[in-house]
This record gives C-alpha cells, structure tokens and sequence, in this order.
C-alpha cells in the first residue's frame, strides 16, 4: 500500500521546472508539479506511439486482465490518491467526494473492462455478410478539467486502453498532482509507454491538440476550449469526443413531497460543491410547491458541514481556485443587487482562508439573471417560480447548452413526457446527475458531442472497419 507521502514523492522531479501547488482551504503549499515543455511532449507521444502496436497486439483478453490489476492498483493506494486529490482539488475525503472519486476510478476501470466488445453482424441475407468491427485508432490524447480530475481522467484512459490504443494525457494545471498521481500508480500495472502524462497548461493542451502523431483527442473542459480544439485540430481531421459545459436545468412539478425530494435536490445541484459539469444549476419550481420546496432544501442545505477536505466531518469544501470563486461571487453579488432574496448563504466570510463560498440558495430570482443564464459552476443555486409547465420547459430550453435535465414528480408517466421535451443529453427522473459506466453519457447542443460509457463508450476511441465477405 502506497502512503500519501511516498505517492507525492514519487511524482516530485528531482530537476526541471516547477511549479507551487497550493491548498485550496487553507493556501499552503502542498508540493510542487512539474512543468513541461514541448520537448518532453515529443518524448511522451514518441514513447506512446512505440508502445502502441505492442499493446494493440496483447489482445484484447490479455488487456481486460491488465485493466482489472489496475484497479486493484488503484484500490491498493485508494487512501493515498484520496488525500492527495482532496489537498489539491480541495473536495472533502467523505461524502460524494475524494474517497468516492478514487473508488469509482476502480469501478470504472472494472467495468469497463467487462464490456463486451462490439462486434456487429450488419448484414447477413444469405447473399451478403459484413461485419462492424472496432480497431484501435493509435494513440490518444486526454485532456482534462480540474474538477473530478482523476474520474474523468479514468472515463477517457480506460476506453481508449481497452480498445488497444495508448494514451497520452494532461491533466489540468490546476490539479497536475493528481493526474500524475492517478497515472504512476496505474503504471505500477501498465506496460512502459502505454499511459503518457504530460503536466502543462492550456498551451501545452493546444501542441497535443495539433501533433500529428495524435489520432483523436477526448476532450473534457469548457465550451470555449472545445470551440478552441475543433478549430485546432482541422488541420489533420482529429477526431474529437468534446465534453464541454452544462447549465443544467431542474423542473419541480406540482405533485411533489418537498421534504422527500429536498436531500436529492441538494445533491444534485451541490455535489463536488457545485463544481461538477451535470450539476443542477437552475432549478424551476411550481408556485404550488415553491415555499415548501425551498424551506425543505434550505433545511437540508444548512445542515451539510463545508470545510477543509481533511476534516473527516466535512461534505462541502472550497472552490477549487480563485477564478471560480470570483465567478460565484459576481453572480450572486448580482443577484442581491436585482432584489433577489437569498435564503441561505450569499456572504463570503472575509475573515476564511482559502477560496470558501458560503452554500447559497437564491429565490424569487427572474429567468433572465445571469445567475440563472450563465454556468456558475459552483455552491449557488438560483430557484425560479412558474405557474405553467410550459414556460419551465421553454425556459429550461432556452441556453445553449445542453449535458443534462431533471424532472421530478410522484407520476413517472407524466416526467417521461416532459423528460422527452427537455433539450439535454441526458434527463434523470427524480434525481439529478448520477452517472453509470453502462449508461452512454454525453451532452447536445453547445455540451459537445460524442458519447462515453457502456458499448458506445468504446466505439468513441476506435475507427470502425468493415469487414464484407
Ligand atoms: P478548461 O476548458 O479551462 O480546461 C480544461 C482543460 O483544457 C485543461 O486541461 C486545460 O489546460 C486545457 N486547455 C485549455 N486551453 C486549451 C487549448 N487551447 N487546447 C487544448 N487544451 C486546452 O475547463 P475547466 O475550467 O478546467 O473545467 C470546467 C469546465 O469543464 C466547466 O465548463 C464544466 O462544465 C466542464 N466540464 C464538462 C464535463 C462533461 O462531461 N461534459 C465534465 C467536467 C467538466
């Protein structure tokens, strides 16, 4: 078993560039990450290209076998990774949070692993045969957001390995240590070569992007970067899986238990305190049920521990770095200012460490507000009244993006109707953002395009062949 120190150490350099990585809930400085250039780009793609024909030519057995070792890896050093993401990330150790993280990361890997390879019979007539096969495209790169940075790492690394291509990935600047991390313990499993990491910012991200020796990039981040990566990479048609932002819309209809549905609602909208793509991010309550509904969820809220990661107690923790905490802050400092009334929260505390948002639930707010229109991407929720269900569908529609929906109501007939009309990737009925390595995920509209997980996951990281005859 790997201790939080010798995992940090492991992934320190002895020489090179550095850079400080500090603790979001109290500013220490925790480590230092290494900064890497376009020479040791070229070194990492050179080495995954190598390992690549190798790897492909494992079979697939013998990389199912590889991929379930890594998850033992990764289960064997889980309370390591654990604390270290939650020291860097600043999520807390408990709740759906950094142990959750770490243990899904195994889950992932596992599932993956037994998804069954897919193969299709597209024609058979008795004149014509053909066959839909998957080939791996070569290698990979994966580039990453700062908010589950090791999950979502695993969402793009473990598809694109089974289907024997290699990888080389780079982690967002904000929490390098943790991808690096994720990757050295993996390696303890992987053959040399087979899972690059490259640490670096958005520039670095963008020689990845354009690099010849890259045949698809699977892109998790905002709107604007994946805008940035499919102009990018025109040059040599890369194929792109874009993840990008969500502005997630909740509808409450009038038949609803308030008090049932409050935890569900508090979850789905504050989970990774608010910094999670397929959060809920607007929520649209029936006046039927609009005072009921936000007494209970102020109830629940005000009850759920926000402080430093370590602290076993804690469920919500800081913003990640100072750029979202502003962001939060200017969108809810507007709302006050527009007459919103603000029910929980809404006053940083001058006097905190780190980067703390106060939980903060906003009602009586109109649909127009940027706190509503923009994606706050952190612990605020704006709760806008209706009347007509037709208007929350509409207003629900009414952004440019599209990742994921609720609806929630005690008749499921009724919320399917209403799930079908909602413009979202994904629509969950009485819950808000679970996902499931079986359960194909991915956004519409502006969220991007390309789905991961489950069979459809696979096909995204291999070029399909047919074979006819
Ligand atoms: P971001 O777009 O700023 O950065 C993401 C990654 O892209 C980082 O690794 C960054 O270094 C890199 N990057 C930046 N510029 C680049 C360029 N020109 N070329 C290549 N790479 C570049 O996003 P973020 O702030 O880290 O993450 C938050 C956003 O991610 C939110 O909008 C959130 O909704 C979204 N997100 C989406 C999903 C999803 O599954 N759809 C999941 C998590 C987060």
């Amino acid at each position: 078993m790997e201790t939080y120190e010798r995992l940090l150490a492991a992934i320190t350099p002895a020489t090179g560039p550095t850079r400080d990585v500090l603790d979001p809930a109290t500013g220490e400085r925790i480590g230092a990450a290494r900064v890497d250039g376009t020479a040791e780009l070229e070194r990492a793609i050179g080495r995954a290209r190598a390992a690549q024909p190798a790897w492909a030519e494992l079979g697939d057995e013998e990389r199912v076998a590889t991929l379930n070792r890594v998850a033992d890896a990764i289960e064997r050093s889980g309370e390591a990774l654990a604390e270290l993401l939650s020291r860097e990330q600043g999520k807390p150790l408990n709740g759906p949070n950094a142990r959750f993280e770490v243990g899904a990361c195994a889950n992932w890997l596992r599932a993956t692993a037994a998804t069954p390879q897919p193969v299709e019979v597209v024609v058979d007539d008795g004149e014509t045969y053909a066959e839909l096969h998957y080939r791996p495209i070569g290698t990979v790169g994966v580039i990453t957001p700062w908010n589950w940075p090791m999950m979502i790492a695993i969402w793009q690394i473990a598809p694109a390995l089974r289907m024997g291509n290699t990888v080389v990935a780079k982690p967002s600047e904000y929490t390098t240590l943790s991808g690096l991390a994720l990757a050295a313990v993996m390696n303890q499993e992987l053959p040399e070569g087979v899972l690059e990491v490259v640490a670096g910012d958005g520039g670095l991200g963008a020689e990845l992007v354009v690099h010849p020796g890259i045949g698809k990039i699977m892109f998790t981040g905002s709107t604007a970067t994946g805008r940035r990566i499919m102009e990018a990479s025109a040059g040599n048609l890369k194929r792109l899986t874009l993840e990008l932002g969500g502005n997630d819309a909740g509808i409450v209809l009038p038949d609803v238990d308030a008090s049932a549905i409050a935890e569900g609602l508090f979850w789905g909208a504050f989970i990774n305190t608010g910094q999670t793509c397929a959060a809920m991010k607007r929520l649209y309550v029936h006046d039927d049920v609009y005072d009921a509904v936000c007494d209970a969820l102020t109830e629940v809220a005000s009850q759920m521990p926000m402080g430093p990661g370590l602290d076993e107690q804690n469920v919500l923790g800081p913003l990640q770095n100072r750029m979202q905490w502003e962001v939060v802050h200017r969108l809810v400092d507007a709302a006050k200012t527009s007459g919103a009334r603000v029910l929980l929260g809404g006053t940083p505390d001058p006097e905190a460490s780190g980067h703390f948002y106060p939980t903060t639930l906003v009602a009586d707010i109109d649909d127009a507000h940027p706190l509503v229109q923009e994606e706050q991407f952190g612990p605020a929720l704006p709760i806008i009244r209706y009347s007509d269900v037709e208007d929350a569908v509409r207003m629900a529609n009414a952004v440019d993006v599209g990742l994921g929906a609720s609806v929630w109501s005690g008749d499921r007939e009724r919320a399917r109707e209403i799930a079908a009309r909602l413009e979202a990737g994904t629509v969950w009925i009485n819950s808000h953002g679970g996902v499931h390595p079986g359960i194909p995920f991915g956004g519409v509209k502006q969220s991007g395009f390309g789905l991961e997980f489950g069979a459809e996951g696979l096909k995204a990281v291999a070029v399909p062949q047919v074979i006819n005859g």
